[in-house]
């Protein structure tokens, strides 16, 4: 079912024209209320007027992760503290969030996106749809919540964990619609094996899964061990949160909510705009957000546009799955990991910079993050319970900084390899097959 067929089969000229007209709005909302944004704009001699429409986008100046870090914590935002009803924050580098403020509004668009996709999967009043992303800070408990209860399905609010009572509720309220990420689709399919809970004894008809990457592989062992379409949602909450872009049951890239969200494809290099097909960076200008729009972001997230009109009457672009980042940041169990947030913990321990390296395995579906810490010779001639109490200490320091449990193993002296140039400092043994 196509929840809002007005809007979701335009065709591309009226897709365009509320582009332009979206667009110049919220140049001049960010201009007149973001210092961030005037002094950038101002920076290159660019002003509100000067933006006519979609063809001036690529005038605008590029919005990064750092300029949020800069303007902490709500320099970025465009609408004033009263009229923001809703704050989310990603982890991220060196203890500070990302933090993103939504008006009444923006939960409203929020909503309805997340309505969109759900009911691209098939969801609908019928549906009874359990929510396994985790609620809070993250985006995507919340995020997923609004949207099933907007179409009217019974929602049920696990959060992610508990796994056994997890697999109990899909099939004792006989759940029809699953969101959660796709390692934890997998490992719900391990638990059930292990309960002996056969997939025939489940009503699952579509999962939505998201928040990291995965592959047509996984796709077809997690539809294969839940008996049901699984479908590739994505999301940052910088943007928004869950359901910037989902696929529908044709399974062939998600559509991106165009009259909420403008996708380019840029070389991350050169900073180019890229022709439709190719493969590059994504950016995002969200332009009907007033709590904090986001000008051409650079999400790092590689994707390419598929603008082909898709056999299910859609008529949003297509963007391929995540192929990989363009920055060295990783995704464990869902969560953020930047290389640079454990070295600053790391470098609270020591005086000289730290050998370490980083190792991320999945084991029986869940990630799991090792660092090995070379110890200085003094550290390796002490007592075998002062490195164990060292390693606690780092090891709560990661959990507090991260939000995510780390094991930390201090290593002897030079057992870590050096490399010529630069440190190979994570090895990511999962292997997204
Ligand atoms: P969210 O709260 O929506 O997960 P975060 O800001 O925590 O947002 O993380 C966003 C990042 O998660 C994205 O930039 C991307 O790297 C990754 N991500 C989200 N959805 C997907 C997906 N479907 N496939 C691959 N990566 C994804
Ligand atoms: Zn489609």
């Amino acid at each position: 079912m196509v929840w809002n067929e007005s809007r979701e089969c335009m065709s591309r000229d009226e897709i365009e024209k509320i582009q332009s007209e979206e667009l110049v709005g919220v140049v001049s909302r960010v201009y007149h209320n973001v210092p961030f944004y005037r002094a950038k704009m101002q920076a290159i001699g660019l002003e509100p007027g000067d933006i006519h429409g979609l063809a001036d986008l690529e005038k605008l100046p590029m919005t990064t992760k750092q300029d949020l870090r800069d303007t902490y914590p709500y320099g970025m935002f465009s609408a004033p503290l009263d009229d923001i009803v809703r704050i989310h924050a990603s982890s991220g580098t060196t203890g500070k969030q990302t933090v993103v403020g939504y008006t009444r509004k923006d939960v409203d668009i929020w909503s309805e996106c997340m309505a969109r996709s759900l009911s691209s999967g098939g969801a609908g009043r019928d549906s009874i749809v359990q929510v396994s992303y985790g609620y809070g800070l993250f985006t995507g408990g919340l995020g997923a919540h609004y949207g099933a209860e907007r179409i009217g399905a019974s929602v049920i609010p696990t959060s992610s964990g508990n796994t056994q009572r997890q697999i109990q509720i899909i099939r004792d309220f006989g759940s029809t619609h699953i969101c959660c990420t796709p390692s934890y689709a997998l490992y719900i399919g391990d638990t059930m094996r292990e309960m002996g809970v056969h997939k025939s004894e489940i009503r699952l008809k579509a999962g939505f899964f998201g928040a990291e990457p995965w592959t047509e592989n996984m796709r077809r062992e997690i539809e294969e061990r839940l008996g049901l379409h699984a479908l590739d949602i994505y999301g940052l909450s910088e943007v928004m949160g869950p359901s910037v872009s989902c696929e529908c049951l044709e399974q062939s890239g998600m559509h991106v909510w165009e009259d909420h969200f403008i996708p380019e494809i840029i070389n991350p290099e050169t900073l180019e705009t890229m022709a439709p097909g190719a493969n590059g960076e994504i950016l995002f200008t969200t332009i009907t957000k007033e709590g904090m729009p986001l000008i051409r972001y650079r999400t790092r997230d590689v994707s390419s546009l598929n603008y082909e009109r898709c056999p299910c009457g859609r008529t949003h672009v297509r963007m391929t799955r995540i192929t990989g980042r363009t920055d060295d940041m990783l995704i464990i169990r869902g969560v953020n990991v930047f290389p640079s947030q454990i070295e600053s913990v790391l470098l609270e321990f020591g005086d000289a910079a730290p050998h370490y390296q980083i190792i991320v395995d999945r084991s029986d579906n869940l990630d799991e993050i090792e660092v090995q810490v070379e110890m200085t010779p003094q550290m390796f001639s002490d007592e075998i319970k002062n490195i164990e109490r060292t390693e606690r200490k780092i090891m709560s320091a990661l959990h507090s900084v991260l939000g995510l449990a780390a094991k930390v193993r201090l290593v002897e002296p030079k057992t870590i390899a050096r490399s010529e140039g630069k440190a190979k400092r994570v090895i990511d043994n999962r292997v997204l097959k």
